[in-house]
This record gives C-alpha cells, sequence and structure tokens, in this order.
C-alpha cells in the first residue's frame, strides 16, 4: 500500500522540503535535488528536444538563485505539484515518485535491495 505525505514542509533556512509520510516515514529533500529530478515532460525531455541545455561552453551565466519552491500544491490525492521561484510549475511528483527520491538511508537500502 503506497504511502500518502501527511505534511510536507519548505524549510527555507536549509533548503530542504520536509514530508512526513502517512506511515511515519521522514523526508527531506535538498531543494536542488527536487528540482533536477522534476519529472514533467520539458525537463526529461520527453519532448523530443535535448533534456537538458549542453552547458560545457556556457557554465550556468543566468543561474543566479539557487531553486527554491515557492508553493506547493497537492493534486488530487496521488501528486503533489512544485511551483519554483524560477516560474517552472509543471512537474507533477507522484506520491510514489517523491518517496522514490527519499535520500535517507533506509530508503537508499531499501532501494539497492
Ligand atoms: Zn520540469
Ligand atoms: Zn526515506
Amino acid at each position: 500500500m503506497a504511502s500518502i505525505p501527511k505534511r510536507i514542509k519548505l524549510e527555507g533556512g536549509n533548503d530542504t522540503l520536509a514530508v512526513e509520510w502517512s506511515d511515519g516515514h521522514l523526508s527531506a529533500y535538498r531543494y536542488q535535488n527536487l528540482r533536477d529530478r522534476c519529472p514533467c515532460a520539458t525537463c526529461t525531455g520527453a519532448e523530443g528536444g535535448p533534456a537538458r541545455a549542453q552547458t560545457t561552453s556556457n557554465p550556468l551565466p543566468m543561474f543566479k538563485q539557487a531553486p527554491r519552491p515557492m508553493r506547493v500544491e497537492m493534486v488530487g490525492r496521488y501528486a503533489v505539484q512544485i511551483y519554483w521561484n524560477d516560474g517552472h510549475s509543471t512537474g507533477i511528483y507522484t506520491f510514489q515518485y517523491l518517496r522514490d527520491l527519499c535520500p535517507c538511508a533506509e530508503c537508499a537500502a531499501l532501494r539497492s535491495a
């Protein structure tokens, strides 16, 4: 049975999004990490273009600000949508996907099992 987030908290102080799951598990995601894993078509390259702009000759001159969620909204009963400070908001993170991204040692062990 899939867990669902009971509480989602943005902790700006240490740049993490904290999720308390229905099974009591706690996850803390770095904003940067979440932004990098945005599952939308644009970020994953599903629209046919390259997944990401090549930055070899152009090392992120536009990237003044670290990614930060402006707000997080529930999408039905299966996902959350994150509105980023860079204006990006098409990423729908399903609960399952979010849980799979949990960086804690416990979940890492489960994934590698
Ligand atoms: Zn995206
Ligand atoms: Zn975990």
